[in-house]
């Protein structure tokens, strides 16, 4: 097999098994083959899993924030000198091309860990003065054992942006890859072993659905950061409320993607298209309801149906593939069940629509970029997140009546604005219901930069110095200075 890892988890630094494990395969969405076999954690992995973290999270969080955060910029430079490898390996996991996986995945992972790395040694808190001589102090302190729980499109950069801010805070972190994606974490986890950080400080385990439910709800786990859909979230987030666990959600979107008559053309249909095709349009913050003014509406379909049909699918291993498969069968066939019902509910398919034949991956899991136009509010491609690359085209008139389009949905995670009136473009931002926002850009998101989502998609946010309070909390120490004065 491809890729088979030495066990499937890693625990306490290490390789370990149970072969009493439910087992499952990990396929190579491009031809179908199975290339890994692993089995899921069973529960005495699982507490192996926490005790061996709960023991490292203590010893780790005594630690210098300076060590801590060097041990951090290590494996990000680990990560950066073995990028070729890691990014190989996460095209055989999800199937994306390497010309991405080179650009946007391990590297992404390795920003987090040298952002969260440099940030470690300046979390405190703050002095407070009371009057009298009294003062308060308040320190940042850990959560304790932090879970990870990842979708599949981002495998190493889920792993990283949720685990870089917990080490970088003094927590140890149980990170529980889509069973659909497990390779790629379980690397993370040897990298900072590597580097430096104690044995038992990030561990993997594997497993579906029920694994992850079974770490949220355990009684040594303080916090879950889930990346996946809303249904998973509303569960997740249920799950850890019994046991009043911090939490983080990443959930789903259908953002909307607003271009003005007067945006650059280019860079418009540029931005529609990283934003519906990247990741062959698995990912969550996809602009995937195109909003485009009227007067601009033609042109901007020219333009975009050809530089569509010019996108190059194919071996996602060739370096000048633009565009892989689907993540699994299940996918593929989900995405094109939303393709047949925006024909079958009259959106004009203008190009894409179908299954590609590529030539040598015949197994493989494609589908043919597509762009509907005339897509109409209450179309179900328009309401629902497909998760695949279909871009849907409505076209608007006033400011106004985009704006109240754009936000009647239940998501709220991201959106963006294409226009050369930078006055319009901050006023159209400042009133859409979205956590993330672009302007004349799209789905860039810098270490740099918080990430998150409002309304269904989402509760806190990841990256930026915003992260640190999601993993962490505040301990207030009231320090009285005179006499105390009690009334009795
Ligand atoms: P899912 O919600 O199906 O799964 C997410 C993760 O949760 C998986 O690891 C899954 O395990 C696990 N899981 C499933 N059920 C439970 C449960 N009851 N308790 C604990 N864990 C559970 O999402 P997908 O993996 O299908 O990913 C696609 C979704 O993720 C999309 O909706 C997308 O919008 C969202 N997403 C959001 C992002 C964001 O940052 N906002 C980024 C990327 C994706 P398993 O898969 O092994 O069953």
């Amino acid at each position: 097999m491809r890729a088979q890892p030495e066990a499937s988890h890693f625990i306490d630094g290490a390789y370990v098994d149970d072969p009493t494990g439910a087992a499952f395969e990990c396929v190579y969405p491009a031809t179908g083959e199975v290339i890994a076999r692993l089995h899921a954690a069973t529960p005495a992995i699982i507490e192996r899993a926490v005790d061996s973290a709960a023991r490292a999270q203590d010893h780790w969080a005594g630690w210098k924030p300076v060590e801590r955060g060097r041990v951090l910029r290590r494996a990000a430079d680990m990560i950066m000198a073995r990028n070729r490898e890691l990014s190989e390996l996460e095209t055989l996991d999800t199937g994306k091309p390497l010309q991405e996986t080179l650009v946007a995945d391990a590297t992404s992972g390795a920003e987090a860990l040298e952002f969260f790395g440099g940030i470690a040694p300046t979390i405190n808190g703050e002095t407070i003065p009371l009057g009298g001589g009294d003062f308060a102090y308040t320190k940042r302190v850990p959560l304790g054992v932090c879970v990870g729980i990842g979708a599949w499109n981002y495998p190493t950069q889920i792993a990283c942006w949720k685990g870089a801010p917990a080490l970088a805070c003094g927590n140890a972190m149980i990170f529980k890859p889509s069973e659909t994606t497990p390779l790629s974490a379980l690397k993370v986890a040897e990298i900072l072993l590597e580097a430096g950080a104690p044995a038992g400080l990030f561990n993997v385990v594997q497993g579906m659905g029920a694994v992850g439910a079974a770490l949220v709800t355990h009684p040594g786990v303080a916090k879950v950061s889930l990346t996946g859909s809303v249904p998973t979230g509303q569960k997740v987030y249920a799950a850890a409320a019994a046991g009043m666990r911090h939490v983080t959600m990443e959930l789903g979107g259908k953002s909307a993607l607003i271009v003005f008559d007067d945006a650059d053309l280019e860079d418009a249909v540029g931005g529609a298209m990283l934003g519906n095709f990247y990741s062959s349009g698995q990912v969550c913050s996809n602009g995937t309801r195109v909003f485009v003014q009227k007067g601009i509406r033609d042109e901007f379909l020219k333009r975009l149906v050809a530089r569509t049909e010019a996108i190059r699918i194919g071996d996602p291993m060739d370096d000048g593939v633009q565009m892989g498969p689907l993540v699994s069968a299940a996918q593929h066939e989900k995405v094109l069940g939303y393709i047949a019902q925006g024909k079958a509910e009259g959106a004009r398919c203008l190009c894409g629509g179908g299954v590609p034949r590529v030539q040598g991956f015949e197994g493989g899991f494609w589908v043919e970029p597509t762009v509907f136009a005339g897509v109409r509010d209450d179309m179900v491609i328009a309401r629902e997140e497909i998760f695949g690359p279909v871009m849907s085209v409505l076209d608007f008139e006033t400011e106004d009546e985009v704006i109240a389009r754009a936000n009647a949905t239940e998501f709220g995670l991201a959106g963006g604005v294409f226009s050369r009136d930078l006055a319009r473009a901050h006023r159209v931002v400042d009133r859409l219901e979205a956590g993330t926002l672009w302007i004349n850009s799209y789905n860039l998101a810098p270490v740099e930069m918080p990430f998150g989502g409002s309304k269904m998609s989402g509760v806190g946010r990841e990256n930026g110095r915003a992260a640190i309070e999601h993993y962490s909390e505040l301990k207030s120490v009231y320090v009285g200075m005179g006499p105390v004065e009690a009334p009795y």
